[in-house]
């Protein structure tokens, strides 16, 4: 069966299960649907893109309390406003409006903070506005508002459990459609590098820092959907389904159910849900005493899952889902992107004056230059500990100078950030490589192109979430591959880049740095690790980049790797440049010797 064949067998399962279902499995069905649109949000923010927010219950009722408050009060309200309360679908996009602006608000006080500061942060304002709800007289307080309208669709009232169902879980498949579009789209591949490949995905010229915010905002407006959801399903409001403990229990859901994975919500919202209903009812009978034992063991399954099972229940059920996976297709009948042309060749591509870089009292890097000129292969080479990473990082973005000018194609780029050094056509591998292992590689040698187009954030994530660019992903997936199958990884092209050898993922890195259409290749330590064979593939790979006109910096710590290859040297000791030339000038320098030898190297 294909993916397509499930989604609609399960659509029509669910669409028929109201007409005979009892009542109870239907009111069940409600929450499960509520609670998995929040948790999807929740898979977006916390399980894909690593940020925990124990804070969603709030922006649940953010989303409830505004329509509640507009629709119960449209004949008291000034006319200017008023119109807002005489649909409950204005009261809808007016809080998902609201929802947004604080969300944007709390956002960018919260995401700055690192560790587990975020998670904190997100319970201060999730009591805060728990709070704001009981202690506004506007909104009833803690006893609540009552008297909400019901949804109007097409002229027609929706006011029974099983009609609510419909729009409830309608509203919940296209979440899980949309959020698995925007997962794979162009904005969705930098969502995906958040967890673990941030300073990956700034290197290659994308914006992480937005994209935090993109997810944030957009599991506040799937709390606030929901939210909206309640009000109109319960017709009646208090502050208890908006507490601090709703949110963990949202977060609960998240995780039990496979805080990755956009299905995961709703198996996770399934799960809690079931087993709490069944637990309440089980759980006094058998102690014999009335209370809330079913937090307890909650707790425990909690943490057996955080043990056991850190993917969650998702991966274990999916894997029985007799779905043929099919490898994404490319397009080979696309216009091919845009491609810069490559300097001259001798053209003064890269200078670095008077580098200095310290870290407190270490002097990591000390009045380095360099020269990198079009169409050559240098290398910067010298023992452990000598700064050429340090120096990499430097010129690339990564870490800022303490001194100095670094000039990049005739501009002067010290203290710029990574991904504006990256636009203007650097693009590099990382010593210890960064891939996001469980994406194929042609998804990881995509993201290199992420500036090849630019459709802007909001309409990016907008055409992603609902597949209107898909010329654009052809586009872009065309030009991975070409890169793929230029580096001469076409037959491993739709396998996971974390099963391939350390030699392949290098030159995998090697293909996305070029995705990126750069006309200077900064690739730290290539070599390391590999098997002979393997380096001397690589070595090939990078002449014949050269010979296409490329610039390639390497730093390298293996000496015979560079011979061979490379046209000038420069060799570092201490942070110091201690020597540069031809290869074999350097190779017979008293000094560069010494340095080696003197390191045991
Ligand atoms: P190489 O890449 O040549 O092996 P590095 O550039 O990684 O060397 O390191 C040069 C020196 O700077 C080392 O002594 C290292 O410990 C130090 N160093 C590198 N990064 C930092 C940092 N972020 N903070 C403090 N010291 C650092
Ligand atoms: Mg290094």
């Amino acid at each position: 069966m294909t993916r397509h064949t499930v989604f609609f067998l399960f659509v029509a399962l669910m669409a028929v299960v109201p007409l005979f279902a009892p009542e109870f499995t239907v009111t069940l069905l409600n929450y499960i649907g509520l609670y998995a649109l929040v948790a999807i949000g929740l898979v977006l923010l916390t399980g894909v893109g690593g940020l925990t927010s124990f804070g969603q219950a709030a922006f649940v009722g953010l989303g409830a309390y505004t329509t509640a408050w507009l629709t119960t009060n449209a004949a008291s309200l000034p006319s200017w406003i008023a119109w807002l309360g005489s649909s409950a679908w204005f009261g809808l996009v007016a809080g998902l409006l609201l929802t947004a602006s604080a969300a944007v608000l709390l956002g960018s006080m919260t995401l700055k903070l690192s560790g587990h500061y975020l998670p904190l942060g997100t319970i201060a304002w999730g009591i805060s506005l728990y709070f704001l709800f009981g202690n506004m007289e506007l909104l009833g307080g803690f006893t609540g508002m009552s008297g909400i309208p019901p949804i109007v669709v097409f002229g027609h009232a929706v006011e029974s459990g099983r009609e609510i169902y419909y729009l409830i879980w309608a509203f919940l498949l296209a979440a899980i459609v949309t959020t698995n579009n925007l997962l794979d789209s162009r904005e969705g591949r930098v969502i995906r590098a958040l967890r673990g490949g941030r300073v990956m995905a700034e290197s290659m010229g994308a914006s992480t820092s937005a994209s935090r915010m993109v997810i944030f905002v957009l599991a506040a407006l799937h709390a606030a959907a929901a939210g909206w959801l309640y009000a109109h399903m319960q017709r009646f409001l208090n502050p208890t389904p908006f507490s601090l403990h709703t949110g963990i229990e949202y977060l609960f859901m998240a995780v039990v159910g496979g805080a990755g994975y956009v299905w995961g919500a709703l198996l996770g919202a399934s799960v809690i849900s079931i087993a709490k209903q069944w637990l309440q009812d089980w759980l006094p009978m058998l102690i014999g005493q009335a209370g809330n034992f079913e937090v307890i063991v909650f707790g425990i399954v909690m943490i057996v899952v955080l043990q056991r099972a850190r993917d969650g229940l998702w991966p274990a059920l999916a894997s029985r889902i007799p779905i043929k996976a099919r490898p994404r297709a490319v397009r080979a009948d696309v216009a091919p992107l845009s491609h810069k042309p490559v300097p001259p060749r001798g053209e003064l591509l890269l200078e670095l004056k008077n580098v200095t870089r310290r870290f407190g009292g270490l002097v990591a890097v000390n009045q380095m230059n360099l020269q990198v000129r079009s169409g050559e292969i240098v290398a910067l080479i010298g023992p452990n500990g000598a700064g050429k990473s340090t120096t990499f990082n430097l010129l690339s973005g990564v870490d800022d100078p303490t001194e100095g000018e670094v000039i990049f194609r005739g501009r002067q780029v010290a203290g710029r950030e990574a991904r504006e050094i990256a636009a203007l056509g650097m693009s590099r591998s990382f010593q210890h490589v960064k891939l996001l292992p469980t994406m194929s590689v042609l998804e990881n040698v995509v993201i290199g192109a992420h500036k090849r187009e630019n459709p802007g954030l909001f309409a990016g994530v907008l055409a992603g979430a609902w597949r209107l660019d898909r010329k654009m992903e052809a586009r872009l997936l065309a030009e991975a591959a070409r890169q793929i199958e230029r580096v001469g990884l076409g037959e491993q092209m739709h396998l996971q880049a974390g099963s391939l050898p350390l030699g392949k993922q290098r030159i995998l890195e090697v293909a996305r740095a070029l995705a990126a259409d750069p006309c200077l290749l900064l690739l730290d330590e290539p070599a390391a690790g590999l098997r002979y064979k393997e380096k001397e593939a690589l070595a090939e790979l990078l002449r014949k980049l050269r010979a296409d006109g490329l610039s390639i910096l390497l730093v390298e710590h293996d000496m015979d790797f560079v011979m061979g290859l490379v046209d000038r040297v420069y060799v570092m000791d201490f942070g110091q440049k201690i020597a540069e030339g031809l290869p074999h000038e350097v190779q017979a320098n008293p000094k560069v010797l010494e340095a080696y030898l003197g390191g045991l190297e």
